[in-house]
């Protein structure tokens, strides 16, 4: 099997174990730090983040894949302490949540540009270390796929093929728009993780099965923001009603094609994140739901460290790779910074 990169180095794929494929360590927007009410000082969400990852590590979760990217909380020295500490692997992504969560710097950059910053962090390093990133993350903005998305999309594309990381979307809405970029620049589906899936307001399951038919990866990946909680926010959705639909997908023959994650956040910054909700929810509530519903225990085995080493593992550059594709055009106008 191949490597996959974490924030302490590359690692084998078999060494990855059990994976939760979409969490944070801490999502915050740009500015957070200076929110009077909910900015945790760094004591105490270091003390909150190392229990929860603490408690990952006795349900055996080894690897913990951060999906925060650029300008929204990622930071790799941390991330560095945090993995030291708790013997989890932390797999950083290169990348944004979606384009209206990124820092305004990046709004005019072209294609080539992010590409470029995208290929440095998985080949060279992240911030001036050399910690490289395992993914890349995009997204879609509250609007639908702006312009702004549509460039990342493209930016993560030629990335992906150029270093054989794996993209994990925020979304999954708007699939055929995004799919059409992906594979307008070579790369296949089945490196392509369409994340939130489960979101409720979001549920199609033929969107689901379309994708998946494809050949890409279909995110059960914010399982526990169930409408029973305290403060749910507006994404989440009946408890039962995410697991039917997790089961309706199994049925439908996709168990290889599925992933579980919570999208929880170790400690939310400069927000209060939904109280009570961590990586762990899969362990403590989500399985054993599903092992209530009659799903064999060697399911797990593919949803928590088959898949996401298939998955995460980094392929040989594709022949494929055009960099000269000129798929920009829809990309005007970009102000030259
Ligand atoms: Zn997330």
């Amino acid at each position: 099997m191949g490597k996959v990169n974490t924030v302490l180095g590359p690692i084998a794929s078999e060494d990855l174990g059990i994976t939760a494929m979409h969490e944070h360590i801490g999502f915050g927007l740009p500015g957070c730090d200076l929110d009077t009410q909910w900015w945790k000082k760094p004591e105490e969400a270091f003390d909150v983040t190392i229990q929860k990852l603490r408690r990952f590590r006795e349900h055996d979760g080894k690897t913990f894949v951060d999906c925060t990217g650029i300008g929204n909380g990622r930071d790799i020295e941390y991330f560095q302490v945090l993995s030291r500490r708790t013997g989890v692997n932390i797999v950083a992504v290169t990348g944004f949540v979606a384009g209206d969560s990124a820092l305004p710097y990046f709004r005019n950059k072209t294609v080539e540009y992010l590409t470029n910053l995208f290929i440095h962090e998985i080949t060279v390093g992240i911030d001036g270390t050399s910690a490289k990133a395992g993914a890349v993350k995009v997204g879609v903005s509250r609007e639908g796929l702006s312009e702004l998305d549509q460039r990342i999309y493209r930016a993560a594309a030629r990335a992906a093929v150029k270093t054989g990381v794996p993209i994990i979307t925020h979304l999954s809405t708007e699939p055929e728009l995004a799919i059409d970029i992906f594979e307008s620049e070579g790369l296949p589906l089945n490196r392509v993780l369409m994340g939130h899936a489960d979101v409720g307001q979001d549920a199609d399951e033929e969107r689901d099965k379309m994708i998946a038919s494809r050949g890409g990866y279909v995110g059960f990946d914010t399982i526990g923001y169930d409408k029973e909680m305290e403060n749910a926010p507006y994404w989440s959705r009946p408890r039962q009603d995410r697991v039917k639909h997790f089961l309706s997908f199994l049925e439908k023959g996709f168990l290889e094609r599925a992933v579980i994650s919570a999208d929880a956040n170790c400690c939310a910054l400069g927000w209060p994140g939904l109280k009570g909700h961590s990586v762990n929810y899969l362990f403590e509530e989500f399985i054993p739901d599903l092992r209530k519903a009659g799903v064999a225990e060697d399911v797990f085995e593919q949803l928590l460290v088959r898949t996401p080493a298939n998955f995460l593992t980094m392929q040989e550059p594709s022949l494929k790779a055009n960099p000269l594709s000129n798929n920009d055009i829809g990309c005007v106008p970009i102000i030259k910074s």
